[in-house]
């Protein structure tokens, strides 16, 4: 039977503008061109799981606008469950706004919709919760939202993994009710006031043994091409990420964590659900668009046996 994951969190459109420079403070320049692509971190973790083969059901909101309905339909095509996806007309929905060029970009996220996402929502959702083999849900909808989820979640036994992006600090009683979390160094670094980049294995080791010790959880840090470090029996273990040519690293976290919570659901190891998400994010980091670059399950079992090989004969790391 396939793992039933449910992803509670944000859908956006990204509003791509690619351009030659930034405007100047004032200033109308002509753009080259724009994209509009399905985004925010629930519905991309949420297809990600859908790919990989999980009964995928996502909890969130859109609004009543072109945009909304778009979102929703791309994420029918990947056959994600949608009950708990509402609209509302009272925001329009989610977008972030992305203005890049060849060296830099610019984003701006008006989250809309996605702030009418609430508690109440989590309780409608509770008979789904119970029925899942995993809970996954991110920071981009309130804060009052994110705990009802975990709550309803934790209260019916089922696992719960929260990916804390973007970086915002959390109450102690959430951190308690939660199996596993997943922050990336920067996220890391606001959860525990610690320099985390600066720390070396050992520092690191310290910090999460310690967070470990006061919440009761497991931590998986990303560290984006060095793969991913957490803590075994005591002993900070690296998992590397395989070698990849980036082409477009949005969405890289996002597909960590839906082959990480698809690999903790299938009853894997902690290090083999790791090694299995690194490949996961390293494919998706080699296509463009976070949606569209999610991995199928195929593709990653291909890669996961291609960096066997690779390291049995100590190459390609
Ligand atoms: P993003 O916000 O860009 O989606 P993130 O900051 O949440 O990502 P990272 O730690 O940057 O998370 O990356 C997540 C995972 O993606 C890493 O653990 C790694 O497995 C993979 N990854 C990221 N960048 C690369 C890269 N350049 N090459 C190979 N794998 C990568």
């Amino acid at each position: 039977t396939r793992p039933r994951i449910v992803v509670a969190g944000s859908l956006n459109m990204d509003l791509v503008v690619s351009t030659d420079r930034m405007p100047r403070i004032g200033e109308t320049i002509t753009g080259r061109h724009i994209d509009y692509i399905p985004g925010g971190k629930g519905a991309n973790q949420a297809v990600g799981c859908a790919r990989l083969g999980a009964d995928t059901s996502l909890i969130g909101v859109v609004g009543t606008d072109a945009f909304g309905a778009q979102i929703v339909q791309a994420l029918e095509r990947e056959g994600v469950g949608l009950p708990h996806v509402e609209r509302t007309a009272d925001a329009p929905t989610g977008t972030a706004t992305i203005v890049r060029t060849p060296e830099d970009n610019c984003i701006i996220v008006v989250p809309g919709a996605n702030a009418h996402c609430s508690p109440e929502q989590m309780d409608r959702a509770r008979a789904l919760l119970g029925q899942a083999d995993a809970l996954l849900v991110q920071l981009e909808i309130p804060a009052a939202a994110v705990a009802a989820a975990v709550e309803a979640a934790a209260s019916q036994g089922v696992r719960v993994i929260v990916n804390p992006a973007p970086a915002r600090r959390l109450p102690a009683e959430l951190l308690r009710r939660i199996d596993v979390l997943t922050p990336n160094e920067t996220e890391l670094e606001t959860l525990t006031g610690e320099p985390v980049e600066q720390l070396s294995s050992a520092g690191l080791a310290r910090v999460l043994a310690a967070w470990e010790a006061e919440y009761g959880h497991r931590v998986i840090v990303t560290q984006g091409r060095h793969g991913c470090s957490f803590l075994d029996a005591g002993r900070l273990v690296n998992v590397p990420a395989p070698q990849a040519e980036a082409v477009d690293t949005t969405g890289a976290g996002d597909a960590f964590n839906a082959a990480l919570a698809l690999a903790l659901c299938e009853g894997r190891a902690f290090a083999d659900a790791a090694a299995f998400a690194v490949t996961a994010a390293s494919l998706s980091v080699t296509r463009f668009g976070a949606q569209a670059g999610m991995p199928t399950r195929a593709e990653v079992e291909a890669a996961v046996g291609r960096n066997d090989f690779e390291h049995e004969q100590g190459e390609g790391r």
